[in-house]
């Protein structure tokens, strides 16, 4: 099963609405020349709606770090999915930095995710294993869990942004991002990646959807992914693009990034 190449850049708690405006100009043209790969761009929250405004007319998607579950109501600081939608075609879930700092669980995970996609947001939903984790062999384990538990009761159907160059794919994405490789400039092996991925990641979305739907849900990569590395984890059957942070705040690595994400 052929999956469109997907590539979303993290921007996390960096730029101001004027250095988000002239990261974007920089960005558009390199980007707007690459066809044939999914490219979103996740800033924060302050910056959304003029992203959003030099985005217009442009192939770029647009994403929001975070939501809240619920529609409205008194949660001081939140930002709730009909929010989001009015600006963004895409939501980060479940990222590491969001379990470890701000006590988001499994179950956090799931509600986010329900709402997520019943409001009409791609969600892409982050799963990983920490270092002591990983190193103590739990990694199958964990994301196995976490996929299960994320995951729990979500329906899946066809897209209207097919992730499959035939017009087949679901509206969701899965980015395997081990913990101890997020900001570290220590990424895994492509090999490693792959062997999760493939391993563990794939199976669990086939035993939650079908073997059929779970061909057909891109699964990224993040972790220190940068243009001199992206490469070797594009090659890897099983990984369909890139969640990229610290890269994704540098025109003249994101871009390579999505170029090669395009050539394999
Ligand atoms: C991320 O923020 O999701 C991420 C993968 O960060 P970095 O690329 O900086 O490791």
């Amino acid at each position: 099963m052929e999956r469109t190449p997907f590539i979303a850049g993290n921007w996390k708690m960096f730029k101001t609405v004027a250095e988000a405006r002239h990261l974007v100009s920089e960005l558009v043209p390199g980007l707007q020349a690459v066809q044939g790969v999914q490219k979103v761009l996740c800033p924060p929250f302050t910056t959304l709606l003029a992203v959003k405004a030099l985005l217009e007319g442009t192939d770029i998607g647009l994403g929001a770090q975070n939501l809240h579950w619920e529609a409205s109501g008194a949660f001081t600081g939140e930002i709730s999915p009909t929010m989001v939608v009015e600006l963004c075609q895409y939501v980060i879930i479940g990222h590491s930095e969001r379990r470890q700092y701000f006590g988001e669980t499994d179950e956090t995970v799931n509600r986010k995710l329900h709402a997520a996609l019943q409001h009409g947001l791609v969600p892409i939903v982050c799963v990983g294993e920490s270092l002591a984790e990983n190193e103590t062999g739990q990694t199958g384990e964990v994301v196995s869990r976490q996929v299960h538990e994320g995951l729990k009761g979500i329906v899946l159907e066809e897209s209207s942004t097919p992730s499959t160059p035939d017009g087949h794919g679901v509206s969701l994405v899965v980015a395997y991002e081990p913990v101890w490789a997020i900001g570290t400039g220590r990424a895994a092996t492509s090999e490693g990646a792959n062997k999760v991925v493939a391993g563990m990641i794939r199976p669990a979305l086939a035993e939650l959807f079908g073997e059929k739907i779970a061909q057909t849900i891109r699964v990224l990569y993040g972790g220190s992914v940068k243009a001199s590395n992206a490469t070797e984890f594009f090659n890897q059957p099983d990984i369909d693009g890139a969640l990229v942070g610290g890269a994704s705040l540098k025109a003249e690595e994101f871009i390579p990034i999505v170029k090669a994400a395009a050539i394999v």
